[in-house]
């Protein structure tokens, strides 16, 4: 619809300017076949031009400087498509996590005191060097992720939507003049940076979920101590390259990594440190919470979720298919708004799981380098064996496998697209998250039954439903204890449509806030309240303002 309608402004506009028209279509075709060249790029050459570029960086970032860790232990980074060695990056803990924070402590003091528009200066330099190098990143992204080339291109570019967002936004943070009570005096509101913030970051976007967090933070005034996972670390250091090129100065931004435990730890310790900011899972989360109570610091959390799809006998069919499948496989499944259960009306239910078994057949599998893949592999060794341990668990309750439901024949850690039918709540399946790409399928007869199956859960992060019915859709919106609901779309927290390999539509969903209710989080990122985060409320009180 969307690709439709941008089709049509572009031949109405043709239309009214042919000549700039035909010129705009040269270029596109022109950058279509460069993007094209970039793609086929074979992958050692590819490696060599990120090393030329200052992109392949295997150190971190504290102050500036790009260092060992102090005694010079080092972690591997692999290729989940191929088991290869990329890298190995330093394997840091408590002393250089130290280092980190005092080098963000004495940036603040600067950095916060830039007028808005300076520092929004910095970070629309970095989000257009990131768009500059969006090839480069995507290819680092699929390296180290497994993603395929195109969804990691997406990634970099609603990754950098982030920080040019923020980048304008900074300029709108507003402090308040309230009405007096007392005629002497004059109250205002002040909206200061928090200080500090330690960013702690998954694996499944090593760019996105760094600049959803680190664009608000430093557009407002924040410095940063960012802290990717071990399995990702590279696309998170390229990230801090292009920063640094863009002029932000040493120590706004410090990227370490290694010892998770022990990097966290010193995060929450530090009285330095004034907010930290963590997109994981819920029992790490709980444990950053907890850490978090004895130097009373801001938290936001975004964890795991539990996503139920409901797919009413009133959808139409086309669109529950296609937006289920999107919700679901996306990412092979790994991404914390991932469907992770299909609830089907009985009405419905026959067509659909055969309708969506045709769609999921056609899922390419493979290495995200491969034209064409659009599942990659499982992150690493311990998620497959997860995903396994839950259809295990699933078939000696009743489940039954419709289609996949095994290793891919690729190896490593390729997992076959599984649809399972005859699910119920009481498996495992339905009660936690699977991060695969495994699609169970649950039966409900009426709507109050679909809404009491969603809400059974501690999680409550993303909710899709699929119907015809505007009132319905109003219903049960508003019933589901869920801090996101698609209605009728399966992807809602991504930023672009690709048409192409090269051009793109830009959504509005930037403008959106994300974040879950119950045990999915706390807090929001994204959109004008993803910026409250960062910020502290000051109450100003002007007294004593006498008569002449
Ligand atoms: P996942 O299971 O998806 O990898 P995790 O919650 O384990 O999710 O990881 C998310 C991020 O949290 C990663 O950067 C990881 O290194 C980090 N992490 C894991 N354990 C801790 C901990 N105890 N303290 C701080 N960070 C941690």
């Amino acid at each position: 619809m969307a690709m439709h309608r941008l089709g049509l402004h572009f031949r109405s506009f043709c239309y009214r300017s042919p000549q700039l028209g035909f010129l705009i279509a040269r270029l596109a075709s022109l950058a279509l076949s460069l993007a094209r060249n970039w793609m086929s790029m074979e992958p050692q050459a590819a490696i060599t031009r990120l090393k030329e570029l200052g992109l392949l960086r295997s150190q971190g970032l504290i102050g500036g400087k790009w260092l060992d860790a102090y005694d010079g232990k080092t972690v591997q980074v692999q290729n989940p498509a191929t088991g290869e060695v990329i890298t190995s990056v330093p394997c840091m803990g408590r002393r250089e996590t130290t280092d980190a924070i005092t080098s963000s402590y004495d940036a603040f003091s600067s950095w916060s005191k830039l007028t808005a528009t300076e520092r929004s200066k910095y970070l629309r330099k970095w989000y257009d060097l990131i768009i500059a190098h969006k090839e480069d990143l995507a290819f680092l992204i699929t390296l180290e992720q497994g993603k395929p080339l195109k969804e990691a291109l997406g990634e970099v570019i609603y990754g950098a939507n982030f920080i040019e967002f923020y980048a304008e936004e900074a300029k709108r943070v507003y402090g308040d003049i309230i009405p007096p009570t007392l005629g002497d005096r004059r109250l205002f509101v002040l909206k200061q940076p928090v200080g500090v913030v330690g960013a702690i970051t998954p694996w499944n976007f090593p760019l996105a979920m760094i600049t959803r967090k680190v664009g608000p933070a430093l557009a407002c005034g924040c410095t940063a101590v960012i802290k990717p996972s071990e399995f990702t670390p590279l696309t998170a250091l390229a990230a801090a390259e292009l920063a640094l090129q863009a002029g932000i100065p040493p120590g706004a931004l410090n990227v370490v990594m290694g010892n998770a435990p022990e990097i966290g730890d010193t995060l929450l310790e530090s009285r330095q440190v004034r907010k930290i900011t963590f997109t994981g899972s819920t029992n790490v989360g709980k444990k950053l919470m907890a850490g978090a109570a004895n130097t009373v610091k801001k938290v936001s959390l975004e964890l795991g979720g539990n996503a139920p799809c409901i797919v009413f006998d009133d959808a139409d069919l086309d669109v529950a298919v296609k937006g289920s499948l999107a919700a679901k496989f996306r990412n092979t499944g790994q991404t914390c708004v991932c469907a992770n259960r299909i609830l089907v009306q009985d009405g419905i239910y026959e067509k659909f799981a055969d309708a969506f078994a045709k769609a999921v057949k056609n899922m390419q599998v493979g290495n995200g380098l491969t034209e064409g893949a659009v599942q990659g592999p499982l992150i690493n060794e311990a998620a497959v064996q997860k995903v396994e341990s839950f259809i295990k668990d699933a078939t000696s309750k009743g489940a039954k496998i419709m289609l996949g439901g095994r290793r891919h024949s690729l190896g490593m850690t390729f997992y076959e697209p599984t649809i399972l039918t005859h699910v119920n709540e009481e498996m495992l399946i339905s009660r936690e998250e699977v991060f695969g790409p495994v699609a169970p399928l649950l039966r409900f007869r009426t709507e109050e039954e679909a809404i009491h199956m969603a809400n059974d859960t501690n999680a409550g992060l993303a909710a899709y439903i699929f119907t015809s019915s505007i009132p319905r859709s109003w219903r049960v919106s508003e019933a589901l204890e869920y801090g996101l609901v698609g209605i009728n779309e399966g992807i809602i927290s991504t930023e672009v449509i690709p048409i192409n390999t090269f051009i793109y539509i830009s959504m509005y969903i930037l403008c959106c806030p994300f974040g879950g209710v119950k045990q999915s989080g706390l807090g929001r990122e994204g959109s004008k309240y993803g910026m409250d985060e960062y910020l502290e409320t000051k109450y100003v009180c002007l007294g004593n303002i006498k008569d002449e």
